[in-house]
């Protein structure tokens, strides 16, 4: 069952269209990144699936149901800088965001405290802590309430590097948790270190997603054919790096690591054999080049 199921939502500002007809799942446990650069929809998205914002069309279900206010209790969220009072501590901080929200009680605070790893600072002020430890504070507010899943937009943006560092780390753990984590990024780097799963938006539409496995390969695949199937798999057996054959109705998969071959030297390794090609393409693209071909026009 999918935790977030979303079909073809669409949203314009005016003329601008900020989503076009945006279909994908979140599978349960996954960390999941919209990835995409600035424009792109991500914010507009997640407004749209926290209810902040409504769309033009489309439809979005929460575990399998119409959204209702009981499913978005099951929902923390961190879609802007949460408010925050600078001469007050974590504890002190909290207990103010679960009386605006009305989510969590007393005792809740200290455990999500422990989650964040704020615990031993929980009764500092917030003006001494460090731009990670802010973050982790505004998602310890999101944790009140115990969520089965976080909506994050651009959690790392505007930390220093042990911040962001931090917080990645944060994230990783949280999943390990049982929470779903649904985050937003422009950064194709954080994306891979940190989500398992990614949908990658460009100027409101979807690009890719799935497994970040699968769409983020570090191997390459060449799908190769022939008129004698057999000869061509024998000798491309003896291809220097190949890491491994697979036969399918379309011809032979060769699978290598990234970037050590090019179709045109198994195409001369080939020829060298005695064989001519019938078909030769490189079948997946790694979303580095997906990512670049989404950020140039
Ligand atoms: P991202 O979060 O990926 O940077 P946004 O969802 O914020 O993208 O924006 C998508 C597009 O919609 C952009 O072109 C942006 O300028 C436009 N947009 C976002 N919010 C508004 C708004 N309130 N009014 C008009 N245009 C908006
Ligand atoms: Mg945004």
């Amino acid at each position: 069952m999918a935790v977030l199921e979303i079909k073809n939502i669409a949203k314009s500002y005016g003329k601008i269209k900020a989503l076009d007809g945006v279909s994908f799942d979140v599978p349960p446990g996954s960390v999941f990144g919209i990835l995409g650069p600035n424009g792109s929809g991500k914010t507009t998205l997640l407004s749209i699936i926290l209810d902040v914002l409504q769309s033009d069309q489309g439809t979005y279900t929460w575990f399998n149901e119409k959204p209702t206010h009981l499913h978005r209790k099951r929902i923390g969220s961190l879609l802007e800088t949460p408010n925050v009072y600078h001469y007050l501590t974590a504890v002190q901080n909290l207990r103010i965001t679960k009386s605006i929200s009305g989510r969590g009680s007393e005792q809740e605070i200290d455990e999500v405290l422990k989650k964040v790893n704020l615990h031993e600072r929980k009764n500092s002020r917030f003006t001494t802590y460090s731009l990670g430890m802010k973050q982790r504070l505004a998602i310890a507010g999101a944790l009140l309430g115990s969520p089965s899943v976080l909506v994050l937009d651009e959690p790392t943006n505007g930390l220093d590097p042990v911040g962001i560092a931090e917080i990645r780390e944060l994230i990783k753990e949280l999943a390990t948790q049982g929470h779903t984590v649904i985050m937003a990024s422009h950064l194709l780097d954080e994306v891979e270190k940190v989500c398992d799963h990614v949908a990658i938006l460009k100027k409101g539409k979807l690009l890719a997603h799935g497994r970040v496995d699968d769409v983020l390969s570090d191997e390459e695949c060449f799908l190769l054919s022939a008129q004698h199937m057999p000869e061509l798999r024998a000798a491309i057996s003896l291809f220097p790096d190949i890491l491994r054959i697979l036969d399918t109705p379309d011809g032979i998969e060769c699978y290598f690591h990234k970037s050590t071959t090019t179709s045109l030297r198994i195409n001369e390794f080939c020829f060298e054999k005695g064989i001519v090609l019938s078909q030769l393409y490189n079948k997946k693209k790694r979303l580095e080049e997906k990512f670049f071909e989404l950020t140039n026009d």
